[in-house]
């Protein structure tokens, strides 16, 4: 339901660690369909009556394992005062609120027995213009503090600590410093890092220069320009049209509070901000009293108030600022209902292809604080029933329509005070379209509202939100986190903190009004949209030369400025421009880095994490794996079919394929009602194709692909899961050109949107596809490849549907058998769910058709032929993605777990402070795929071309130079363990667990590699040097970027091929 985050930080450097945290499958890169089915767990209903019971409700009693200290309500500890205290059962926690006496600080202590500890700290950081001031301050406060006067602590926190999440969001109104690990020194070691940074951050004028802007100028007769982090990363998010939309749809709604403005920073309004301004709204914002702390988990809660009160404490001595500033100055005023709908249109930089974009937004009419549990739940399912699945009536009449290329806007947004939808369409061709989208929304609300809704919609919705609720898996984002912010949507306005928390009550409530025959929601949709006049439609309308006419006026701007100046101010700028530099060139005292805490290594453990599997094998070289886990009463099954017969010809087609299965319908059913079974009696399926390659000594392994369905389902709904996975595979039709093309467009819109903000993605694969054969399928499954085929598929299907047809069907009957199946089960009592599983395979097809069978048609892969190269792929955008590659074993090394740990260590210092910090990109770093050996360099949202990979080039004499105490070295293993140990959930651990038996990546080979890296030496990171030589001397380069970029650095760079990465763009 958090669907708003305006900036996670350091995004690049998240997904970097986080690739690496998937370290165990780097290689395995999937195309996934999404999920539009969500989740849901053990809830029967009877159809029809719609009466509803839970069999397996929320236990009410804590384990026995979870403790909290003995303590009335009123009594003090640390400086707080216990205020209130309570057993939440939906999250099996003890939930206690402190008060600190002093400051009136509060902090909500959740006990549970998660060994995922979070902590975060929230600030209500309202902003009154666009200058970007709480985002710049959240880059800023972790750039030094009292305790840790190093540039960048948070990066020293980064490399060294086993954390499951470091990172900082800036919200339109609030500020938040999450953190987890699942060791507990660790754990503490980032709480003080953070509390530190937020109450005693050492912020100078040079931080916001170097955070949020400053002028540049290299000597006298060169031109100006604004650089800074926020200020780059900012233009680059500003460079996405739905970026800027629901940036606009929000402002829209409320032109008269804290959310008419950008709190993250308009590029245009950033250079505005003064060191005053900064100064003021960090005294008047983080400050105690404005504060809120959150721990959960496993920790013990005195450990918790006592470092909190160690900070408290401090901040009480050394701060002349009041016990308490004004709660005044960081309230949000309520918007005044607009008596008129309203009507905003905007343009956005486009390339000559440009289309429109539009949503349509309401401002709902409770406030958070306003609402009640009731309301808001009945409002969550709502929006699942408007357009939670592809079967949902609203996304379904918007995609039906051919109006445009995909559906938008979020729903509903629970995070402002006043609630908000958004629903819109991107890719409308037409201007006069963008009207008969509003019209289309408003046809299709008044007819819902006006008709008695179909009981299975509802069902599904109800269910799939409760599963959601009650399995609440988070994936890799920690559940404490995913709670806090939830506790955040009332907490922030100083609301019940724990009313979001608890979900038995409205739910049995609302499954009553809806059983009394209750129009609950018609009422709804009634009274929210169709009566509401608070509602604004906005427009971006493309514009070619947009992108050019506000670069010219900030260069004319700046050309301006430099001509008014005095030539002492001149040279003034010129020697800040060379003072900044070189302070941020200079390295940190090694006696001050020393004083970030980290753990030893002595605190790691030796022993690779393993997971519990049981493999069955049968005839016809049929697989059972099983996991006996603790799942929380949910049963996860993948069934993963072989696809490398596949022909080449029908290769890329396997995403629309794999994304079609469970959205076309069946010769039973159409999709709509597939849909909604799948939404109400199981937890949810979808549809993913794998690719990735035994383990080999060469990095050159048999390529492996499957297409695995993966469902789940609480144990007695397994029956219904099989049955329909048994419908889908026996009787889909792939008769409804329609639909397919709806999927498709939506597939290629989806990866065109995708393509600029994840450049550096679409670079890494393009130049590993030159490597190794299961990379080059990854291309033509996810790459640059695979978006051209999409276009011409598109084509395809309208005008050449009955061949198009006809290859989905012989896809079928290529991949659909058992010979070669493999099932994978996570879940304690397997012999409960073995039956099941023996009809399903009973029921499959013996034997697929082989590729062999068919004349003239070849597995895709036996025609390959690799071969690297250096390209240009031009992009309708201002910044650059650079790649250099070279394989690793091609040139005669070989992977040990030290040459990984060496690799991490460059990114996170060389590459770091030469690519992003003065090079100017968002980000830089390396990877060294340990299956395939393929060494890569990248960089995110880059100005330079020909400079980074410079800077790559340099990498080798880096690391022959550098010196490297033990201590450093150990601080390098920790990181690196710290991502391999990352933490996952029980689906997640069984399916991984899979991906290893798959490619033969056994325990004995990780427990090696990780003894490899515990080994390391200084002598490691010199032959990481010597292989990065022959990365210099032969790799190829890819660059994806704006065409002045890269025509500049073609010749520099022999880039044999430049064109654009889709036809139709402007080389
Ligand atoms: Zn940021």
């Amino acid at each position: 339901m958090q669907r708003h985050i305006a900036f996670v930080c350091a995004p690049l450097y998240r997904r970097a660690v986080q690739l690496q945290k998937k370290g165990e499958h780097p290689h395995a890169v999937f195309r996934s369909s999404r999920c539009k089915v969500g989740v849901q767990r053990q809830v029967r209903f009877t159809v029809p009556g719609l009466r509803a019971t839970a069999v397996m409700p929320t236990p009410t009693q804590a384990p026995v394992r979870v403790q909290v200290p003995r303590r009335e309500l009123g009594e003090k500890a640390f400086g707080f005062t216990l205020v209130r205290s309570e057993f939440v059962p939906e999250i099996q926690s003890y939930v206690r609120v402190y008060k600190h006496d002093r400051y009136g600080t509060e902090l909500i202590s959740v006990v549970n027995d998660d060994e995922n500890k979070t902590f975060g700290v929230a600030f209500r950081t309202p902003p009154s213009d666009s200058t970007g001031v709480p985002h710049i301050l959240e880059h800023s406060v972790l750039c030094g503090s009292r305790k840790y006067p190093v540039k960048e602590p948070f990066v020293e926190l980064l490399k060294t600590s086993m954390n499951t999440f470091l990172n900082a969001m800036t919200f339109p109104d609030k500020t938040c410093y999450p953190v987890a690990s699942t060791n507990l020194r660790d754990f503490y070691n980032l709480v003080d890092v953070y509390l530190d940074a937020v109450f005693f951050p050492r912020l100078t004028p040079d931080t916001l220069a170097q955070e949020g802007h400053h002028i540049e100028l290299d000597a006298v007769d060169q031109p100006m320009s604004i650089k800074g982090v926020v200020y780059n990363e900012m233009k680059g998010a500003f460079s996405s049209p739905e970026r800027v939309l629901m940036s606009a749809s929000q402002r829209a709604l409320f032109p008269d509070t804290t959310y008419g403005v950008e709190s993250g920073g308009d590029p245009a309004d950033i250079p505005q901000l003064t060191w005053e301004a900064f100064k003021s709204f960090y005294d008047r914002c983080y400050h105690p009293s404005n504060a809120r702390i959150w721990f959960y988990g496993d920790d013990p809660e005195d450990m918790r108030l006592q470092k909190v009160a160690e900070f408290l404490d401090a901040f009480a001595e050394s701060s002349d600022r009041p016990p308490s500033m004004d709660p005044k100055a960081t309230a949000i005023s309520v918007q005044k209902r607009f008596a008129e709908p309203r009507r905003v249109e905007l343009p956005y930089a486009t390339d000559e292809s440009g289309k429109f974009y539009t949503t349509v937004n309401w401002m709902l009419h409770d406030t958070v604080v306003s609402l009640d549990a009731d309301r808001m739940l009945s409002l969550v399912v709502l929006d699942h029933i408007l357009l939670g699945s592809s079967a949902a009536p609203l996304r379904k009449a918007l995609i039906d329509s051919g109006l445009g290329e995909d559906v938008l806007g979020g729903g509903l947004e629970s995070d402002l005070l006043q609630m908000t939808y958004s629903v819109g369409m991107k890719g409308i061709a037409q201007e006069q379209d963008t009207e008969r989208v509003a019209d289309l929304i408003f046809e299709t609300l008044r007819k819902l509202s006006s008709e008695k809704l179909d009981d299975n919609l509802v069902l599904a919705s109800l269910n799939t939100i409760e599963f959601r609720l009650r399995e609440n898996n988070t994936g890799s984002f920690p559940r404490g986190l995913a709670l806090m912010l939830r506790a955040m949507t009332t907490w922030l306005h100083d609301a019940d903190p724990v009313l979001m928390l608890r979900f038995e009550e409205p739910l049995k409530k609302l499954r009553e009004r809806i059983a009394s025959g209750e129009p609950v929601f018609q009422k709804l949709i009634q009274e929210e949209f169709l009566t509401n006049t608070h509602r604004v439609q906005v427009v971006l309308r493309p514009d070619p030369d947009y992108a050019k006419r506000t670069e010219e006026a900030e260069q004319a701007r700046l050309a301006a400025l430099k001509q008014s100046l005095p030539a002492a101010e001149i040279e003034k700028i010129i020697q800040e421009t060379q003072r900044l530099r070189a302070k941020q060139a200079a390295p940190d005292a090694p006696e001050d880095l020393a004083k970030v805490p980290s753990l030893h290594v002595s605190d790691l453990d030796r022993k690779v994490k393993t997971v519990p599997r049981h493999a069955e094998n049968r005839a016809e070289g049929v697989t059972i794996l099983s996991h006996p886990l603790a799942t929380n009463g949910i049963v996860y099954i993948d069934v993963g079919f072989d696809t490398t017969q596949v022909p080449s010809e029908l290769l890329p087609l396997l995403g629309i394929y794999a994304e079609s299965l469970f959205e076309v319908g069946t010769h039973r059913e159409d999709f709509v009602a597939l849909q909604r079974r799948i939404g109400r009696d199981t937890g949810g399926l979808r549809a993913a194709v794998l690719t990735t390659q035994q383990v080999d000594e060469r990095g050159d392994g048999a390529v492996i692909q499957r297409l695995f369905l993966r469902g789940k389902a609480t144990a007695n709904q397994v029956a219904s899961l099989f049955d329909i996975l048994t419908d889908v595979l026996h009787e889909i039709k792939f008769d409804d050109r329609e639909r397919i093309r709806q999927l498709v467009v939506e597939e290629r819109a989806g990866l065109e949107t995708r393509l600029v903000p994840s450049g550096h993605v679409m670079t890494a694969s393009r130049l590993k596809a030159q490597y190794r054969r299961s990379d080059w399928v990854n291309e033509q499954l996810n790459g640059i490849s695979y978006l051209r085929y999409l276009r011409a598929l598109q084509k395809r299907v309208e005008q050449d549907w009955d061949q198009v047809k006809a290859d989905l069907e012989r896809l079928h009957q290529c991949v659909i058998s058992r010979q070669g199946v493999i099932v994978n089960v996570t879940y304690p009592q397997i012999d409960e769910v073995m039956s099941h599983v023996d009809a399903f395979l009973e029921a499959l097809p013996a034997r697929a058709l082989s590729a062999a069978a068919d004349t003239n048609a070849a597995p895709a892969l036996d025609g390959v032929s690799l071969r690297p190269m250096n390209e240009g792929l031009v992009i309708p955008a201002r910044v650059n993605y650079v790649g250099k590659a070279a394989n690793l074993f091609d040139a005669g090394f070989r992977v040990h777990g030290a040459l990984l740990l060496a690799a991490r260590y460059l990114s996170n210092t060389y590459l770091w402070e030469e690519v992003r910090v003065r090079g100017g990109a968002y980000g830089g770093f390396c990877r060294l795929d340990p299956r395939t050996g393929t060494f890569l360099f990248l960089s995110y949202r880059d100005p330079n071309v020909e400079k980074t990979v410079d800077i790559y080039d340099g990498a080798c004499d880096f690391l022959r130079r550098i010196q490297l105490s033990r201590d450093e070295i150990d601080k390098s293993i920790i990181g690196i363990i710290g991502d391999m140990d990352a933490y996952e959930l029980p689906d997640a651990k069984g399916f991984n667990s899979a991906l290893r038996y798959l490619t033969g990546e056994t325990d004995e080979l990780r427990q090696k590699r990780r003894d490899e890296i515990f080994s390391a030496r200084i002598e490691d990171f010199r032959r990481l040097a010597d292989a990065l030589a022959q990365v210099r001397e032969h790799g190829s380069v890819v660059v994806l970027g704006a065409s002045e970029s890269i025509r500049r650095a073609e010749s520099c760079l022999k880039l044999e091929r430049v064109e654009p990465a889709l036809p139709g763009t402007d080389v």
